[in-house]
């Protein structure tokens, strides 16, 4: 018996034809389950691994992410701890960085330059050749150079500095950078060392002149004493021979001055009782003159107690002395000398103050400028060994002063 005639419910109602042609649907059907459900497990498989991808990949955007940051981090830390100004700016010359030491050399504050033209902020003053953004224009590298620049509270001070192009990692150029450094420091040593060196070839030529100088004078000396004991004491010549060793003793003055000042220094410190010092040196000044300048008067402002510093009490009494007779000068009308001391922190401070001519701006910048003097009859080397002696001491000598109104030099020394 044949299948097809068994009861079934396909069978009722339906012919043959049309139970093949619904077999054959059925079979097409599930042949394309099949194929969907194939599709669908191989798409299944797919996403899995495009998820897995994904997966890796946003872990690496991740860690990339975080690297960049590591790094660019790193970078500003480099760039704010440099001893150096740094900064940098974009296509546009709009300054994107600014560090620390920028805005302490320049007085520029970071959060007010950030994003504005570099033109406007630290100007051009200098060219523009001199700036970043002469790299910026022409890609050309500026190394170690020097310029002026203007500070915010309008000062200037010398820069050193140095300019490159800033590229990402294709090459395209993203902007410029500048670093810089004040160099007024480095200015003034580079002065301090000219004036030293000049001097040093000064002092040497002045010591080998005084000396050829010190044996002839010597011998003026001897012969116009000489001659003064053969004339008679009613020679008019007398007055001539007189002259001369009058002469020959303000040479010699000159002459012992500038030894002074050329000899190598060498101190003999011990701890020295500086009220006693001074007021004996201000005493025996005083009485020097006593009888010549009765229109000066000295006042002393003195502490009560001890003021004990480790000096080198002869050296320093020279000093005391060439103020006292400088005030002294100062004063061809009189007027009144202090002398004052007192402690100030760890220092021992001695004042000599007058009421005489002051100085201009002149005269008080070459105080201490070996042979610079304003006197006839002056050396001009009483300050620069005083200086000399105060810097040997590792002290310091101040000069406050105005014309017409008066001088006061004011001494600190370690105690
Ligand atoms: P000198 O006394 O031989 O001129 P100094 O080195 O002692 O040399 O002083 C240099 C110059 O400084 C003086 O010629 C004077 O012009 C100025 N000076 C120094 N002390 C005073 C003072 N107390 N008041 C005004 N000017 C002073
Ligand atoms: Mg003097």
């Amino acid at each position: 018996m044949n299948s097809s005639n068994q009861t079934s419910p396909f069978q009722l109602g339906k012919t043959d034809a049309q139970l093949e042609d619904f077999t054959d649907s059925y079979i097409l059907f599930q042949e394309t389950t099949r194929r969907y459900r194939e599709a669908y497990e191989e798409l299944a498989a797919k996403f899995e691994s495009l998820t897995l991808k994904l997966e890796e990949t946003n872990v690496h955007l991740q860690q990339s992410l975080e690297e960049k940051d590591r790094v660019s981090n790193y970078l500003n830390n480099i760039l704010e701890s440099l001893s150096g100004g740094v900064l940098v700016v974009d296509l546009d010359g709009a300054i994107t960085f600014f560090n620390q030491e920028a805005e302490d050399i320049t007085g520029f504050e970071q959060q007010k330059v950030l994003g504005q033209p570099y033109a406007e902020i630290i100007g051009l003053n200098a060219g523009r050749e001199l700036s970043v953004l002469h790299t910026l224009d022409t890609g050309e590298r500026l190394a170690s150079r020097e310029k002026e620049l203007r500070q915010g509270d309008g000062c200037t001070i010398p820069l050193g500095f140095s300019t490159s192009l800033v590229r990402d990692e294709d090459g395209t150029v993203l902007g410029a950078l500048e670093v810089f450094n004040d160099l007024t420091e480095v200015k003034r040593l580079e002065a301090e060392v000219q004036r030293v060196q000049t001097l040093a070839a000064l002092g040497e030529m002045a010591a080998t002149v005084a000396h050829e100088i010190r044996n002839p004078l010597g011998g003026i000396a001897g012969y116009a004493g000489m001659l003064e004991r053969d004339l008679d004491s009613d020679d008019p010549n007398r007055r001539l021979v007189q002259k001369i060793t009058e002469g020959v003793g303000r040479l010699n003055r000159i002459v012992v001055s500038l030894l002074n000042y050329t000899r190598p220094l060498r101190l003999n410190v011990h701890p020295v009782n500086l009220v006693e010092l001074v007021e004996e040196t201000t005493a025996f000044f005083a009485i020097d003159i006593e009888r010549s300048r009765e229109d000066i008067h000295i006042e002393r402002r003195f502490p009560d107690g001890d003021l004990i510093c480790r000096i080198d009490p002869e050296q320093l009494q020279q000093v005391i002395l060439n103020l006292l007779q400088n005030a002294m000068q100062a004063m061809p009308e009189g007027g009144t000398i202090e002398v004052g001391l007192r402690t100030e922190g760890e220092l021992g401070v001695l004042t000599i103050g007058d009421t005489g001519v002051g100085m201009d701006d002149e005269v008080r910048e070459k105080l201490f400028t070996p042979f610079f003097t304003t006197k006839e009859d002056g050396t001009g080397l009483g300050l620069v060994t005083s200086k000399k002696i105060i810097d040997a001491h590792n002290g310091q000598i101040l000069v406050d002063s105005e014309p017409g109104r008066g001088t006061q030099f004011s001494i600190s020394l370690p105690q």
